[in-house]
């Protein structure tokens, strides 16, 4: 299993390491390219969406990367990230991917004082740490979209097909289960494209 991690900027490194200590093999994708390895499943770190959303334009990736997820690559989006998989964004006519049917505000906690810790339920692998910085959370979702966690009532965490958003870092804590449960995903993924 091979996982790609999106290295335009941002957190991307600490993903890795994370994919390391499951000992799943990581590269980087830095230009065009690097789109051409066969890779199973593709993460989207934090950062600065509009950072994000203009080199993925510059380098000429959008197309590639969008048509990946559509057919089905299984992708982790992680605040930033979740930006670009957003379908909508709230009060803002932007977009990135648009592959997630989901309604994302930025920067929803303040853009300041919006850093914050806490530890809650996370879908079906149980209490998981949560590092939120200056992050967005999910306004509102589509029919078939499964909401995975919730913080004071926010929508925090989905799940939808082969996409997973979440609007904090869960690269940054000492806690492996959601890359765990993103690896699980991508190995069902791989299985069924053999099958
Ligand atoms: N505030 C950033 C944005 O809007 C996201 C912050 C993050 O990824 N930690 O893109």
């Amino acid at each position: 299993m091979l996982i790609a991690v999106m290295a335009l900027q941002g957190a991307f490194i600490e993903h890795e390491k994370v994919l390391n200590k499951l000992g799943v093999k990581a590269f980087e994708i830095r230009q065009k390219k690097d789109l051409e390895r066969d890779f199973d499943g593709l993460i989207l770190p934090g950062g600065e969406s509009t950072v994000q959303g203009k080199l993925l334009r510059e380098l000429e990736m959008y197309d590639e990367v969008k048509k990946m997820i559509e057919d089905g690559i299984p992708v982790l989006g992680t605040c930033a990230g979740l930006i670009l998989l957003a379908e909508k964004l709230f009060e803002d006519n932007t977009s990135h991917l648009a592959t997630l049917p989901v309604t994302v505000k930025r920067n929803a906690y303040g853009r300041q004082i919006g850093s914050f810790y806490t530890e809650q339920n996370f879908g079906n692998i149980g209490v998981v740490p949560m590092t939120f910085i200056r992050a967005p959370y999910i306004e509102s979702v589509s029919n078939g979209v499964e909401v995975l966690a919730k913080v004071n009532g926010n929508i925090v965490g989905v799940r939808y097909k082969n996409q997973i958003g979440i609007s904090f870092h869960p690269e940054l804590d000492n806690d492996t289960k959601i890359h765990k449960m993103f690896v699980d995903m991508v190995k069902n993924f791989k299985l069924r494209k053999a099958a």
